[in-house]
C-alpha cells in the first residue's frame, strides 16, 4: 500500500547524512515507539549517518525504553531532514525545531487535521503508527536492518495504541505486522511487567474512580479529577490521565471520557475521550481538539464547559442510539 510514496521517503533518506525523528507532546506508547523504533532502524542501516530523536518529555511509564539524545544546537538542523511520527498538526509537535531542518517528512495514521511538510504519508486505518514503521520496514526489507531493541520499541507503541490489539483497527494486517515484528526477539514477558503492573496505590485511586463515577441519560460514563483528587492520591497530571481506561468497560456506556483539571491560571482542563461503535471525534474536534474516530482529546476552560461537552457528547450518543443498531 502507498508503495510510491514509502519509496520517495526512503529516497529522501538516503539523499541526507543528518536526520532529526520528532513526536508529538504528551507523547504515548506509540510516538515514542515509533521514533525510537525507526532511529535504530535508520542507525542500523545507515551506520554512516546521524540520527537525532530529542525531547526533553518521557511519559513516566515509558522509562523503561530509555532516555532521548541529549540537544544539539539549532544550527545543526538546517542541514537534515526531520520526520515527524504520528502527529496530526505541527502545534502538537513536542520539539519546535522541526522547522529548521531543510525538510519535513509526515508520517502519522490520525485524522490528518491540518498537513504539513514536503512528504506527507498518512494512512488513517492503521491500528498505530508504529504498525506503519513495520510496514516500512517490511516494504524495504531487503535493504533495511532491524534488530531485538527496535523491535521492541515497534511492538511497545503497536501493543499500547491497539488496546493490547483490541481496538476497531486492529487488522488482519496489524497481526500480519506483529509477527513480523515479534520474531525479531521481543520479551514480551518483560514488556508486559513493564506495561501492566501497577502501583499499589494507583490501584487505591482506581478504586475511588469506581466509586465517583456518573454515567449520562444516554450513556457516557464520566469522572472529574480535580486537583484535590489528583493531591489525594498524590498524582501527576500524567498519572491522573492515564485512568480513562478505567471506565473502558461498562456495559451500558459507549462513550466515555475523563476530565483533568490542569491547575493554571486559566482553568483548563484535559477531556480524554473514548468509544465504541460511536465516533466521538466530532466532539472533540468541536472542543480544541481531535485525534481518531474513538479515542480523542480535548481542552475546555472551567466545569461549566465541561458539563456543556457532556451534554453535546450525550446527545451524539442518543443521536447514534436511535439511528443505528449493533450497539449492546
Ligand atoms: P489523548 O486522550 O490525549 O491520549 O488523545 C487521544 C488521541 O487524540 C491521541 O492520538 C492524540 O494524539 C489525539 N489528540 C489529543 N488531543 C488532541 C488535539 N488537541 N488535537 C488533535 N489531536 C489530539
Amino acid at each position: 500500500m502507498n508503495l510510491a510514496v514509502k519509496k520517495k521517503i526512503l529516497d529522501k533518506i538516503k539523499e541526507y547524512d543528518k536526520i532529526f525523528l520528532f513526536r508529538h507532546v504528551r507523547n504515548d506508547g506509540d510516538c515514542v515507539g515509533a521514533t525510537k523504533g525507526f532511529k535504530r532502524i535508520l542507525q542500523l542501516s545507515f551506520p554512516n549517518k546521524k540520527i537525532y530523536l530529542i525531547d526533553t518529555e518521557t511519559a513516566e511509564y515509558l522509562r523503561f525504553l530509555g532516555p532521548e539524545d541529549a540537544p544539539v544546537e539549532d544550527k545543526e538542523y538546517s542541514d537534515a531532514l526531520g520526520i515527524v511520527i504520528d502527529t496530526a498538526s505541527e502545534a502538537r509537535i513536542s520539539n519546535k525545531n522541526y522547522k529548521l531542518c531543510k525538510e519535513v517528512i509526515k508520517i502519522d495514521h490520525h485524522i490528518p487535521l491540518e498537513n504539513y511538510g514536503d512528504i506527507i504519508w498518512v494512512e488513517e486505518e492503521r491500528s498505530s503508527a508504529c504498525e506503519m514503521i513495520a510496514d516500512f520496514y517490511d516494504t524495504f526489507k531487503d535493504e533495511l536492518k532491524i534488530d531485538t531493541e527496535a523491535a521492541t520499541y515497534i511492538y511497545t507503541g503497536m501493543v499500547t495504541d491497539s488496546g493490547r490489539f483490541k481496538y476497531e483497527g486492529v487488522t488482519g494486517e496489524t497481526m500480519r505486522k506483529a509477527a513480523l515484528i515479534l520474531d525479531c526477539g521481543v520479551d514480551t514477558e518483560k514488556l508486559y511487567a513493564n506495561l501492566y503492573l501497577e502501583a499499589f496505590g494507583y490501584l487505591k485511586f482506581k478504586a475511588e474512580i469506581y466509586r465517583r463515577m456518573q454515567i449520562t441519560e444516554n450513556g457516557v460514563a464520566y469522572i472529574f479529577i480535580d486537583k484535590e483528587m489528583q493531591e489525594q492520591f498524590n498524582l501527576t497530571l500524567e498519572q491522573a490521565s492515564a485512568c480513562v481506561g478505567t471506565l473502558d468497560s461498562i456495559r451500558d456506556a459507549i462513550a466515555w471520557m475523563v476530565f483533568i483539571e490542569n491547575g493554571d491560571e486559566e482553568n483548563s482542563i484535559r477531556v480524554r475521550l473514548r468509544s465504541r461503535f460511536v465516533h466521538i471525534n466530532p466532539i472533540a474536534e468541536k472542543y480544541r481538539g481531535g485525534g481518531h474516530a474513538c479515542a480523542s482529546g480535548a481542552t475546555v476552560y472551567g466545569w461549566e464547559e465541561a458539563e456543556q461537552l457532556l451534554k453535546d457528547a450525550d446527545a451524539h450518543v442518543k443521536e447514534y442510539k436511535e439511528t443505528h443498531e449493533g450497539w449492546l
